[in-house]
């Protein structure tokens, strides 16, 4: 069909509903105030409450492998596993840094602020006012390999992004649905 993935990616999302704009507008409005991609010293979060030492990324649910939305792309797969494994391990090891620097760090599917926006608010509250916050548990797939001869079968490796665990996975029947947007805008159609 001849476009990118990341065409791909941002058609399906609207370039005028970013999961970015919706959360810093829902801040906003909630009075929460916060600065723009304020640097830390592991990468650069979506929105950095900087006196809280709060850092909230919002992950793209198929390059972070979100387990509701990642679907193995059926060609370059070589490509595409390295490139998810490699986007995970970014997201792990930033985590793992800022955290042991009193960072607290917050941080979403982009499905999660389409569909569940005052629960990502409280999270963020919660993570600011610092009382009994433990982080979210975040799932990520890290590798699917189709299971040869078994159909539609394929194995799904997940890790915890906190977690020092060895990987697990999962048999599941391979899911050819696409994203699509459930906060009923136009688009949908891939
Ligand atoms: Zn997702």
């Amino acid at each position: 069909m001849g476009l990118t993935r990341s065409e791909q990616m941002s058609r399906i999302r609207g370039k005028d509903t970013s999961p970015e704009r919706l959360l810093r507008s829902a801040l906003w409005r909630a009075g929460l105030r916060f600065r723009l991609q304020s640097r830390t010293p592991h990468g650069r979060p979506d929105v950095v409450f900087s006196k809280a030492r709060v850092a909230v990324f919002i992950d793209g649910c198929f390059w972070h492998g979100c387990p509701e939305h990642y679907v193995r792309p059926r060609t370059r797969n070589e490509f595409w596993s390295a490139k998810l494994l490699e986007n995970v391990e970014r997201d792990q090891r930033q985590t793992h840094q800022l955290e042991a620097e009193g960072w607290r760090i917050c941080r979403f599917w982009e499905h999660q602020i389409f569909e569940s926006l005052p629960e990502v608010l409280e999270t963020i509250r919660a993570a600011i006012q610092g009382e009994q916050w433990s982080p979210p548990v975040s799932w990520r797939v890290v590798q699917v390999d189709a299971l040869p001869g078994e159909g539609d079968m394929e194995q799904r490796w997940m890790e915890e992004l906190r977690s020092t665990e060895p990987r697990r996975f999962v048999v599941g029947r391979r899911s050819t649905k696409k994203w699509k947007r459930s906060h009923g805008q136009s688009g949908s159609g891939l």
